[in-house]
């Protein structure tokens, strides 16, 4: 979007009371407020209303998922269509940055020690709030660059290294340091790391343990998960175009993280993809235009199929066995409330299989948090503060939630943020 074409579109915005856009925003961003800004000519003003809410405020503007956030909220859908409120995020976040518009700035340095778990959206997010505080923050994470699923999940065609990066870079000139290489998984790490002199932790480190299936052949060579197929499709694209490239792929599963399995098996080269769920269409867990987008590439969705055998020849798979099924109790989209459908078995001719059936905590991150109040094999947190059942000790993300999204982390960042500036501003600890 150019500038008379961003202006144009915010002139289409109803300037709602109480927008429920702004409301419907779990990250805490306000679309209404920088539409209205940027209505009116203030686009230094727009770019810092999107990134003084939202740190990552340049990433979410290409990864939320609108059309279920804010843009559903959008009352001008009412009466044709919506506002397109990523659309003007993005030209807010690329207009603020050209003008060298900084949201937020260091704050005067404060006694209390912040340790945070895990670089993704979550932490990042908490960290970067506490340091406009004024606390010092060191994050500890595991893998080589922080970003987390931004970096190693998330498709690059939906999220640049460099849009990543930019947003990155704010959050360290504020003065965090982020000491990457580094796993935290001692037993009761969130209590050592209290004793080393942090005044408060927050655990972050997302859900890391890809789920598979226990099925016959699933321990052949060329069957794997969707968390390692995207991430070497990042870090490491060769390998992966080495495993699909003219071959038929099947794939396990029917939402989001399956289709971009899908669409970035069809980019690395693969003959053929089949994307198997139990759901039925209309059913699909993926969002609308995911479907769409990867049916549009030629990827065969078969909907209401279950994988039963992976055939191998040589210990490398080869095909895939399976039959219909149809759901025991309608409505309840379980795995456990899927029957097979008599006579409707099924084989396909795979040379790649990968299960995108969703993603647990590792085994770690049960001993960080003690006790690890498990709901679900995730941690509990309160909703409010994120504060955990240990003192000054707060959780969130998709260690607490589930999957979610971005926003959904970033909210749960900024809750923890606020909650530990309370906690310690307040003088409740022990300096
Ligand atoms: C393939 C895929 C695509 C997605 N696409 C989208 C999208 O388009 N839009 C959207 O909104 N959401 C998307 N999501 C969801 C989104 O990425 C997550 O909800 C979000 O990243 C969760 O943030 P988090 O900070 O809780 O965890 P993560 O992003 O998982 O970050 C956790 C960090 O903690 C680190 N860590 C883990 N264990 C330890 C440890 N023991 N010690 C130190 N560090 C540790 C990890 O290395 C990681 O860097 C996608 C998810 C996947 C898997
Ligand atoms: S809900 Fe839609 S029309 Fe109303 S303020 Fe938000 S963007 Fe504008």
């Amino acid at each position: 979007m150019n500038v008379q074409q961003a202006i144009d579109e915010a002139n289409r915005c109803l300037l709602c009371h109480d927008a429920p856009c702004s409301q419907a925003c779990p990250g805490g961003t306000d679309p209404a407020k920088f539409i209205r800004q940027i209505r009116f000519m203030n686009l230094k003003g727009a770019a810092r209303t999107v990134l003084g809410n939202n740190p990552l405020g340049g990433v979410c503007a290409n990864v939320c998922p609108t059309d279920d956030t804010c843009v559903r909220a959008c009352l001008r859908s009412g009466i044709g269509q919506p506002i397109d409120i990523d659309g003007l995020q993005r030209f807010a976040v690329d207009y603020g940055r050209s003008q060298g518009v900084k949201a937020f700035a260091k704050g005067k340095e404060l006694p209390h020690k912040v340790a945070v778990i895990g670089a993704g959206p979550a932490g990042l997010t908490a960290a970067a709030r506490l340091a406009t505080y004024g606390y010092p923050v060191t994050i500890f994470e595991a893998r080589k660059q922080a970003g987390g699923m931004l970096r190693y999940g998330v498709p690059e065609t939906r999220l640049t290294v460099e849009d990543l990066e930019t947003d990155l870079n704010e959050i360290t000139a504020l003065g965090v340091e982020i000491r990457t290489n580094t796993r935290i998984e001692s037993k009761n790490a969130a209590a050592k790391l209290l004793d080393e002199g942090y005044s408060a932790v927050f655990v972050a480190p997302g859900l890391w343990k890809p789920l598979a299936l226990n099925i016959p052949g699933a321990d052949l060579d060329g069957v794997t998960t969707a968390l390692t197929f995207l991430d070497d499709a990042r870090v490491a694209p060769e390998t992966i175009r080495t495993l699909v490239k003219d071959q038929f792929v099947a794939i396990i599963g029917g939402g989001s993280v399956a289709m971009d399995v899908a669409t970035t098996a069809i980019r690395l080269g693969a003959k053929r993809v089949y994307a198997l769920a139990l759901e039925g269409m209309t059913e699909l867990p993926a969002m609308g235009d995911e479907i769409i987008e990867a049916m549009e590439l030629g990827v065969v969705i078969k909907p209401q199929a279950q994988v039963s055998k992976v055939l191998g020849e040589n210990g490398r798979v080869v095909g895939i066995e399976g039959h219909e099924t149809e759901w025991v109790v309608p409505g309840k989209l379980t795995p456990d409330n899927a029957k097979k459908v008599d006579g409707t078995r099924f084989s396909l001719k795979v040379g790649a299989l990968v299960q995108a059936i969703g993603q647990g905590a590792t085994e770690a991150v049960g001993g960080i948090i003690t006790p690890f109040k498990s709901d679900r094999g995730l941690a509990t947190a309160d909703k409010q503060s994120q504060a955990t059942t240990m003192k000054k000790v707060f959780a969130g993300g998709d260690v607490v939630r589930g999957a979610g999204t971005v926003v959904d982390a970033v909210g749960d960042g900024k809750r923890a943020a606020e909650a530990i500036h309370e906690l310690l501003s307040e003088g409740q600890v022990a300096l």
